[in-house]
């Protein structure tokens, strides 16, 4: 746990307040879920639990962040075994990397994409998302690990297409947020690009990419149009 006296910036800690002052909650009540998933769903759709327990074979990959306001299969209404989701904060991809390290969007993707095959790989940016509003901030750098540290290594991975936003429209406010929230998500196609067996798929049209960005003030999805640069309502 995040102790207290260390510098979180307000949209992380506001995720931190002890569950009872907001309503949430705790496991036993998630048990209680259980139950009616298996009074409701599970006896209902039996037959495609049953198929499911023989594999999975989706066509699209989501990558979304960990915020619990975005969950992908809610947002696209979609049953279990249709889309294979990786979820971090702020909905990252690393660039291809050789290095030694548990790389886990890595071993994601490459199982995605190489062994189940999907045909499409989509990154999906939120709006108030903490991690990049901390990206914008550097609120947390230089903080220990532990203390925001492993938060920061990895928001850091944001700091170059920080710049130009924060030099143009400094790092609060809600126009600067969201272009840092869209940055992020071209970064995050920058970098999927950057594996060798996305490059072959998508340059022979087996794999097709796509961002978006959920906004969670007004519900819509916006697509990307990465010839433009432009965030457009999803139709
Ligand atoms: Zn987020």
């Amino acid at each position: 746990m995040l102790q207290a006296g260390i510098a979180i910036p307000l949209s992380l800690a506001f995720t931190l307040i002890p569950l009872q002052r907001r309503g949430m909650k705790d496991f036993s009540q998630l048990i209680e879920g259980y139950h009616r998933f298996r009074a409701g769903d599970w006896q209902q759709q039996h037959d495609r639990w049953e198929e499911l327990s023989k594999g999975q074979s989706p066509k699209v990959m989501v990558i979304s962040c960990s915020d619990s306001r975005v969950d992908p299969s809610q947002i696209f209404d979609v049953s279990p075994g249709e889309i294979f989701v990786v979820r971090n904060v702020a909905a990252l991809v690393p660039p291809f990397e050789t290095a030694a390290g548990q790389h886990g969007v890595s071993a994601a993707l490459e199982f995605a994409v190489q062994f189940l095959g999907v045909v499409e790989v989509v990154v999906m940016g939120h709006g108030a998302c903490g991690g990049c509003k901390a990206a914008l901030t550097q609120d947390l750098h230089g903080n220990e690990l532990g203390e925001g540290g492993f938060v920061a290594n990895w928001i850091g991975m944001l700091d170059h297409v920080r710049e130009p936003i924060a030099a143009s429209q400094g790092t609060s406010g809600a126009d600067a947020e969201k272009a840092m929230e869209y940055a992020a998500v071209q970064l995050s196609l920058d970098n999927l690009r950057t594996f060798p067996c996305v490059q072959v798929k998508e340059g022979s049209g087996a794999l097709r990419l796509h961002g978006c960005h959920f906004s969670i003030e007004d519900g819509k999805l916006y697509i990307l149009d990465e010839s433009s640069g432009d965030f457009d309502p999803a139709n």
